[in-house]
């Protein structure tokens, strides 16, 4: 990534520098050819003079006798006149010899007039040529300028003299300068005559050869100048940038020329680089921070992707997992669903189960107390005919006492024998509620004692034949919540029970006792958990140790066939417990004692 940055940079540093260059050799060319067209106006607009002159008849007549008094005086003043009006540095003319004969400033402190230039090209070129021109400083002025010569013709033939314009370029280097142009003009072996840069003048591009450093010299064309070569390194190419002495520094600059072939000059344009390297530079920072801020993206992107990529893996394993989860949660929904049908069915066998249990244990309630009815029914069978006989005895007293009009003793008879009746009543009363096959199964206060007093009532005619006693105490306020029924049932069954083992005793007697009961845990919260306990005691021979377990198993009996079916207490549990009480058996001081608790109700 760096090493692509870094060669991005670079290519965009070398293609912004070239595309600089090569701006700067258009606007360079175009420079030039503004700077040929001025430098040319500047020696084209003198370019006559000398031939004017030398056709000029004054001058001819001069030259003709140059020792006719006035004739110098007339030249002098007409060339200085027209070197004011024509703005050329000077105007001279040479004779034959090359001696100044005339100039225009043939009243200066420097003139020339006097000075032989014979040794100059400019007379040379011109006596050999007719006309010449050389750029070169002035060996008397010390001041440049471009000399344009014109031989004027003796009127014998040959060459009578030259006449000499010379132009000061000078101010066209300022003009250069002030445009902050870096122009240069050389000559045709290569030394710089002209310079927007005064350090360059007088000075080749690259070392001359030994004849032109010799010509030079000899001429003292650029005067005392050193001809030192401008070029630090001679083999730098002109066609690229070179550096050039700027000052008491070195600028690079790219070079473009132009020949004028007419004057054999070259015209030079130099272009600073520096701008353009700046702006490749900027280019090759911009192209790098680019390129970086393009990488971050990429980077960026990248990671994004790969970000996205990891996600998206995780979510997909999320997702196999969330399936694979509810898959199994569907599967154990199945199978709970399945067990629950399979428990449902099973609630519903059992609770038919339960309901043929139900009906059959109903069944053997009413068939207990189908047998309780048989066991008692000779014992109540006395106790209706006993009533009854007593009855017959009272009407047939009662009608002989009406008979004797003792009044008192039938009334007393009649009350008597409606006690009697009520007895009846009161017994055949008991026989039918306790021969109805259900109770009602509705729960109700039922007080204790009249439970028991009704069932002592059914059983009285046996108690009284078995000379048994019986001791009842329980208290009146002694209230539960049971089916009077049922309850009455079960009385039946454990005095029964009891009567049953006292048989053989010598001494026979019943004890009924009822006391309350409370959860002692409970007491905070009210009389909630009350009970009553009916202990039903006897004095019999008690239950063996080793039949106390089964005594309320469904047939258990030891009582002889056709006497007990071994119902009574297992009946007689499951009601009590039906009624949210309960059943034991234990012994007593003498016989048997049975304890019934049953929920105590409010008054
Ligand atoms: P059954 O009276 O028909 O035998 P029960 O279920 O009423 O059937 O009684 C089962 C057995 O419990 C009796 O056969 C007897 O041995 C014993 N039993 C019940 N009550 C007494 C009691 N009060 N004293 C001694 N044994 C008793």
């Amino acid at each position: 990534m760096a090493a692509a940055t870094l060669a991005i940079t670079l290519a965009a540093f070398l293609l912004a520098l070239r595309a600089g260059h090569e701006q700067l050799r258009h606007a360079s060319r175009q420079r030039l050819v503004i700077a040929e067209a001025v430098l040319r106006a500047a020696v084209d607009r003198y370019r006559y003079l000398p031939t004017v002159l030398a056709l000029d008849t004054q001058v001819q007549a001069l030259l003709a006798d140059l020792d006719a008094p006035g004739r110098v005086a007339a030249v002098d003043a007409k060339f200085e006149a027209i070197a004011r009006a024509s703005d050329v540095a000077e105007i001279y003319l040479l004779d034959a010899k090359g001696l100044t004969r005339s100039a225009s400033n043939w009243n200066q402190p420097l003139t020339f007039v006097g000075m032989s230039y014979a040794y100059r090209p400019y007379f040379l070129d011109a006596l050999a040529a007719g006309t010449s021109r050389y750029f070169g400083i002035g060996t008397t002025t010390s001041r440049p300028g471009l000399f344009i010569g014109k031989a004027v013709p003796s009127p014998g033939g040959g060459v009578a003299g030259v006449v000499v314009v010379k132009v000061d370029l000078e101010g066209l280097q300022g003009e250069w300068r002030r445009a902050g142009e870096q122009i240069l003009v050389s000559d045709a072996v290569g030394v710089v005559f002209l310079a927007s840069e005064p350090a360059w003048k007088y000075r080749p591009f690259r070392p001359l050869a030994a004849a032109d450093t010799a010509r030079i010299r000899a001429a003292r064309q650029y005067g005392d100048s050193d001809l030192q070569p401008l070029l630090e390194d001679d083999r730098a190419d002109l066609g690229s940038t070179v550096r050039l002495p700027v000052g008491d520094r070195a600028a690079r600059g790219l070079v473009e020329h132009v020949a004028m072939p007419d004057l054999g000059w070259t015209l030079w344009y130099v272009a600073q680089t520096g701008p353009a390297l700046r702006q490749a530079l900027l280019v090759a920072l911009a192209a790098g921070v680019a390129c970086l801020a393009l990488a971050f993206a990429l980077a960026a992107a990248s990671q994004r992707r790969r970000r996205l990529r990891g996600e998206q893996a995780m979510r997909r394993a999320l997702e196999r997992r969330v399936a694979e989860r509810t898959r199994a949660l569907a599967e154990r929904t199945d199978a709970l669903s399945a067990a629950n049908d399979r428990l449902r069915a099973e609630i519903a066998e059992r609770e038919r189960a339960t309901a043929a249990l139900r009906a059959t244990q109903d069944e053997l309630i009413h068939a207990g107390r189908l047998a309780a009815l048989g066991q008692i029914s000779t014992a109540i069978n006395h106790e209706i005919n006993q009533p009854l006989a007593a009855l017959r005895t009272f009407l047939a007293s009662t009608a002989v006492f009406l008979e004797r009009g003792d009044t008192a003793t039938v009334s007393r008879n009649l009350e008597r024998m409606t006690q009697v009746t009520q007895r009846i009543s009161e017994i055949i009363h008991h026989l039918k509620a306790f021969a109805r096959k259900t109770g009602s199964g509705h729960r109700e206060t039922v007080r204790l004692a009249a439970a028991a007093e009704a069932v002592l009532d059914l059983l009285r005619a046996r108690i009284r034949a078995e000379g048994v006693t019986v001791d009842c105490t329980i208290p009146s306020d002694a209230l539960v919540r049971a089916e009077p029924v049922r309850l009455e049932q079960v009385l039946l069954n454990l005095m029964v029970n009891a009567l049953d083992a006292m048989r053989e005793a010598p001494e026979r007697r019943l004890e009924l006792t009822a006391t309350r009961e409370t959860d002692s845990r409970e007491t905070a919260s009210g009389d909630a958990n009350a009970t009553w306990r009916l202990c039903v005691a006897d004095s019999g021979s008690g239950i063996p140790e080793e039949h106390m377990p089964h005594v309320f198993d469904p047939f258990f009996t030891t009582k002889a066939a056709g006497e007990g079916l071994g119902l009574g207490l297992s009946l007689s549990s499951l009601i009590v417990r039906d009624l949210d009480g309960s059943l034991s058996a234990a012994n007593g001081a003498r016989g048997a004692v049975l304890s019934l608790v049953l929920p105590a109700a409010e008054a």
